[in-house]
């Protein structure tokens, strides 16, 4: 198997290229061309001696996901690209372009494993892992293009990074390092479905990045109808482990809390979630569900949501509803590459 070159930190590229053959100074330069000048053609690399192109022509491989489709939402805030894999693979990654710089969210799974009721990622079961090599690439994917810098990183589109836990670790320690992405660890945020012992897991890495926890709703009962692979889990227990990630990194982590009129977003709903949380440290993202019609499951009015916000506050709770930045160019979880397949 050639050497694939993309997705390596610059010791592990100076470990290659000197067991090559090739002075260690070279791998810094390679390095330079992929992920500051986005030169990918080996060819092209001038400052390269030709044999060491030669070389790489013959011995490694540049192996990266081509962008198949691109839409931009109307009000030009969100965008989204289907990706296409070595193996023919299809991914979503979506860029939001906020203010203070782009937030980019990426995949981690082709399909994912979980069956939430609300999302279109899971329907067909999970494909595969992406590598860390993959993640890294719907990242640059955009990075290329972009006029402004990359400002966070969400792992938040299709897949549960926490059953990919190795290569997810992985891309988080590319994505921050100073050759490569140079994204600081508080900018990233990993969201997951609550899977407790890697939560735990992760908690003993120490790393200040920012976990985000999928609630969707205040008991056990409700949040095993909408999110199925809560049974293995009691809801108690994925908010033990969330005050453990606090109590351990530092780091304040956020409630997902998505609203489905009639399902979880009632005011006694709002209460039995206050009382679940306690007095911990947390913020709740409430996001009113998008997309769903043909399950028929709807947002609530914007009343009942005021309703359910002013209950969180009221107990002192830090709360903020989603925007739906890109709802009509379907930015939630695999629409797009569902309407892609559908098309061809
Ligand atoms: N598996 C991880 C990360 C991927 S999903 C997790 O569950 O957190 C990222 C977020 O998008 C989750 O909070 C998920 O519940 C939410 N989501 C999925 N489909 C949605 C939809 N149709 N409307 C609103 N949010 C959705």
């Amino acid at each position: 198997m050639p050497f694939n070159v993309w997705g390596h930190t610059l010791p592990e590229m100076e470990e290659w290229i000197v067991s090559k053959g090739f002075p260690k100074f070279r791998a810094k330069q390679l390095q330079d061309y992929l992920y500051r000048r986005y030169v990918y053609d080996f060819a092209e690399m001038k400052q390269l001696p030709g044999t060491m192109r030669d070389f790489l022509q013959k011995e490694a491989v540049l192996t990266k996901p081509t962008i198949m489709s691109s839409i931009k939402s109307n009000d030009q805030d969100t965008t989204k690209i289907l990706l296409k894999l070595s193996d023919g693979s299809l991914i979503e990654t979506v860029c939001m372009h906020h203010v203070y710089g782009n937030s980019i969210c990426i995949s981690t799974q082709v399909g994912c494993a979980m069956g939430c009721i609300f999302c279109a990622s899971t329907r067909n079961g999970l494909e595969r892992n992406l590598t860390a090599a993959e993640m890294l690439a719907e990242v640059y994917a955009f990075k290329e293009s972009l006029d402004a810098p990359i400002h966070s990183i969400v792992l938040m589109g299709s897949g549960e990074p926490l059953t990919n836990y190795e290569e997810v670790l992985r891309f988080i320690r590319l994505a921050n390092d100073p050759g490569l992405l140079n994204i600081s660890f508080r900018n990233i945020t990993l969201s997951t479905c609550g899977i407790v012992p890697q939560m735990y897991r992760l908690a003993d890495e120490h790393l200040p990045i920012t976990l985000a926890i999928s609630l969707h709703a205040p008991n056990d009962e409700i949040r095993h109808r909408i999110l199925p692979v809560s049974r293995q889990f009691k809801i108690e227990d994925v908010v033990k482990a969330a005050r453990y990630y606090f109590k351990t990194t530092g780091r304040r982590v956020t409630f997902e809390y998505i609203l489905i009129k009639g399902v979880n977003a009632s005011v006694e709903n709002a209460e039995e979630l206050c009382r679940l949380t306690g007095r911990m440290n947390c913020h709740f993202n409430l996001i009113p569900i998008n997309g769903t019609e043909h399950i028929k499951l709807y947002p609530p009015d914007m009343n009942e949501i005021r309703k359910f916000v002013s209950v969180l506050e009221k107990q002192g709770k830090s709360v903020t509803v989603r925007r739906q930045m890109g709802d009509e160019i379907q930015a939630a979880c695999g629409q797009l590459k569902r309407r892609y397949l559908e098309e061809q």
